[in-house]
């Protein structure tokens, strides 16, 4: 299969002006996937131009045609499912399962808002002295740059390309280096679907921070849609500060699973399986500490460990392999160092805690003894890494899940009542009570404290990319 892998710039497909390429690795065996232009500061200010040139006209545009457009590209993306899943396992290195799920999952956001974007709703009342009407309206926001990780790089475009176009935005994606093919092939299927020249770009910058930092102060950018880790994050609002660009933040995490006393151990061993080894724990939604009481913790130990070790790991291509490879090598190291340092710190490896010799792979682990405020305890782990911390008291549970700067999602296995008590003491924009998965697009997808700032998808996402505008008229 050959890959796009150019620029897309004003509705057409062009090598980058300096003609020069970086290399997308396959990491299940570090070949070179395809060489994809580099997007120069000319291609970046030309992708600027471009999207503020089609703004005006864009956002005149009819909801309905916007609402059009979106239905036909997730009906292309429905029929070419194994195609797109296909490009994501290449550059990503994810199962062929984690694959097909995040491509029927990214072109649900395109069917999501082409419903919503014939919704947005107004307001139209009498002040309360009675002397006017306050007439509100909704406007798109302007030109956006939306910039996504490579852990869901079909998804995290989607969550952004299809709320700004149906509010009538137009675009610049720039995509992670790791993974720009899933982009370059959204980008393709928006183009088939028929949205006009300058509505939907894509750059892939390099070097990345400056030329970012030159777009999002270029005077037209009025919206930066990003997902990725909060140190980014922090240094991105910095940017935006300079020129008052609206900013909506899908930091990092570190979420708990508790698992109280009243839990159904079936349930909570296949819904924490889920949150841990979806994507391959390669999510910012990842179960990454595991709070079990001890009344229950040998047995989940047990039953958690022989689960993961009908794991089979390998190329996502053999469609038989339940875990795919990490991003990169450099990645698959990260996890190991964070292994050997709770091995240092006194947590036993009961399985796993290998990385592979050819590839960027790395063995479903479970480690035991872990205590709260271990590194591996306080850092993303973003890997088949699972740590368990057990505990005998539910406050102190509850204390030791609060105690982190980040506050994306948490999950809760219990007794329904006690679940929800428990859940309304978390600090979490995302709370799962006996249930392994959360995404939907019809709901707010974020986080609270340094895990974000706004919220993606549900009808919440959609007014990222819209304006209030206030008019008065005599009553
Ligand atoms: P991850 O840990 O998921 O790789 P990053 O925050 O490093 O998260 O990357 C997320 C996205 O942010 C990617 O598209 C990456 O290229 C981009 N990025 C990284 N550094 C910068 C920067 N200084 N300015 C703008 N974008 C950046």
């Amino acid at each position: 299969m050959t890959y796009i892998a150019d620029l897309f710039i004003d509705g057409s497909w062009r090598p980058g002006s300096s003609g020069e390429r970086f290399d997308v690795i396959d990491p299940s065996d570090l070949s070179v996937a395809a060489r994809f232009a580099v997007a120069t500061e000319e291609d970046c200010m030309a992708a600027v131009d471009a999207a503020a040139r089609a703004q005006e006209p864009w956002a005149a545009t009819a909801p309905r045609l916007r609402s059009e457009l979106l239905r036909r590209a997730y009906e292309i993306l429905t029929d070419e499912a194994e195609a797109f899943a296909e490009i994501m396992v290449r550059e990503n290195g994810k199962s062929w399962a984690d694959a097909v799920a995040e491509a029927n999952y990214a072109k649900e956001f395109f069917r999501w808002f082409s419903e919503e974007a014939v919704r947005i709703p107004g307001d139209y009342r009498l002040s309360p002295a009675g002397d006017k009407r306050i007439v509100v309206d909704r406007q798109p926001i302007g030109v956006s740059l939306l910039i996504t990780p490579w852990n869901f790089p079909a998804a995290m475009a989607t969550r952004k390309l299809a709320p700004a176009l149906a509010a009538g935005c137009t675009t610049i994606l720039k995509p992670a280096r790791e993974t720009p093919l899933t982009a370059a092939y959204m980008v393709e299927v928006l183009r088939r679907a028929g949205f006009p020249p300058g509505v939907v770009n894509l750059v892939t910058p390099v070097p990345t921070g400056p030329l970012t930092a030159k777009m999002i102060a270029r005077p037209e950018v009025r919206k930066l849609s990003f997902t990725g880790s909060t140190e980014v994050g922090r240094v991105l609002l910095q940017e935006c500060a300079d020129s008052v660009v609206s900013a909506s933040m899908e930091l990092g995490g570190n979420a708990p699973v508790i698992v109280l006393p009243g839990a159904d151990l079936d349930i909570a061993v296949e819904g924490a399986l889920q949150a841990k080894m979806r994507n391959g724990g390669s999510a910012c939604t990842a179960a990454n500490r595991f709070y079990v009481h001890s009344s229950l913790h040998d047995a989940f130990v047990a039953r958690f460990g022989e689960a993961l070790a009908e794991y089979t790991v390998g190329p996502g291509l053999d469609r038989a392999n339940r875990l795919g490879a990490l991003v990169s090598v450099g990645e698959r190291d990260k996890v190991a160092d964070l292994v050997e340092s709770a091995v240092s710190e006194g947590a036993t490896i009961v399985q796993g805690g290998h990385s592979h010799a050819v590839g960027a792979f790395y063995d479903p682990t479970l480690l035991t003894g872990v205590k709260h405020g271990m590194k591996i305890n306080s850092s993303e782990i973003f890997g088949p890494v699972t740590a368990v911390v057990r505990y005998d008291d539910v406050d102190e549970a509850i204390r030791m899940a609060n105690d982190t700067v980040y506050g994306l999602m948490a999950y809760v296995f219990g007794e329904e009542r006690e679940a929800m008590a428990v859940a309304r003491r978390l600090e979490a924009g995302m709370i799962a009570i006996n249930r392994g998965v959360v995404s939907d697009p019809a709901a707010p997808f974020g986080g609270v404290k340094q895990s974000g700032l706004g919220r993606e998808g549900g009808s919440e996402g959609i007014l990222e990319f819209l304006e209030e505008k206030y008019i008065a008229m005599t009553a």
